[in-house]
């Protein structure tokens, strides 16, 4: 199928940006288009305007930032991934990036996107839960700082308000003892269920509406994943064991 029209706009600044997704009526966002267009294609979304942030100059940089890694709206998974910055300051958000989908579609496919989408079963909210980081957000009426914990609010829903651009990702550093690990159909499929640890901490993805932080003694206490095509929820349960013991050997 082909798009509902919409009516598309290049913003070169993030001023700019902000400005139209504050002032068209029914506005989306796109940025590596690897989430967005399918749901275009499929009408399953049909927004009115378009607002692509690919040419805003500069927004592309990983770079150092209190200690962690700031991550910029434009920078694919693929330079997360291959950044010599981030294997040193955070190699658990190098070795996350490496589960998302396949190389052609990170080449493309944005960390912030990433977040922006909130899919439950995507492996990068659970790292930034994980690893207590938080996302910068730009308004007209200013910016804001949301932490990991207060970001996902359910299936593809965020704290981030219709007039916001998701200017910034930040992952503190991790150079402690890390793991991630996740069951999938096939390699580079979203995951029926997954772990991230660090130190002691161990969040969850594919088995609530929203990456979860978990007790990595009894992680599935309190879950009530969804039962699909691809799994039941028993079956969901007894992998976040499998995923936990993984990520938190014996
Ligand atoms: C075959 C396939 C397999 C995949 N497998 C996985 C997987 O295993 N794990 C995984 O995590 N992901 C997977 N993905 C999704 C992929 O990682 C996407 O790239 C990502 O989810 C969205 O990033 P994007 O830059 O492409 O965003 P887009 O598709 O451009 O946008 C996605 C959503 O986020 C919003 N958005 C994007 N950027 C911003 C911003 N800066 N500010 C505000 N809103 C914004 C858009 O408006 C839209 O609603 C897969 C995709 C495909 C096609």
């Amino acid at each position: 199928m082909k798009p509902a029209p919409f009516e598309y706009h290049a913003p070169a600044s993030i001023g700019e940006a902000c400005s139209l997704i504050g002032s068209l009526e029914d506005a989306k966002v796109l940025a590596g288009g690897q989430s967005l267009i399918p749901l275009l294609n499929f009408r399953l979304a049909r927004p009115a305007h378009l607002v692509d942030i690919n040419r805003i100059a500069n927004f592309d940089r990983i770079y150092e930032r209190d200690g962690g890694i700031a991550v910029g709206a434009l920078a694919r998974q693929a330079d997360v991934e291959d950044s010599q910055l981030v294997a040193r300051v955070c190699p658990l958000l190098a070795a996350a990036t490496r589960l998302v989908a396949h190389r052609v579609i990170r080449n493309r496919g944005t960390v912030c996107g990433n977040l922006a989408h909130a899919d439950p079963a995507s492996e990068l909210p659970a790292v930034l839960l994980a690893l207590g980081g938080h996302v910068v957000a730009h308004s007209a009426r200013g910016s804001r700082i949301i932490p990991a914990a207060d970001f996902f609010t359910s299936v593809m829903q965020t704290r981030l308000a219709s007039d916001e651009l998701l200017t910034e990702a930040w992952f503190p550093k991790s150079t402690g003892r890390f793991g991630i690990a996740e069951e999938s159909r096939r390699h580079g499929d979203f995951a029926l269920a997954g772990a991230v640890r660090y130190g002691d901490r161990l969040a969850l993805f594919g088995v609530a509406p929203t990456p979860v932080l978990a007790d990595p003694r009894d992680p599935a206490r309190g879950l009530q994943p969804s039962a699909d095509l691809e799994a039941t929820a028993e079956f969901r349960l007894h992998l976040v064991q499998v995923v936990t013991e993984r990520v938190f050997p014996q």
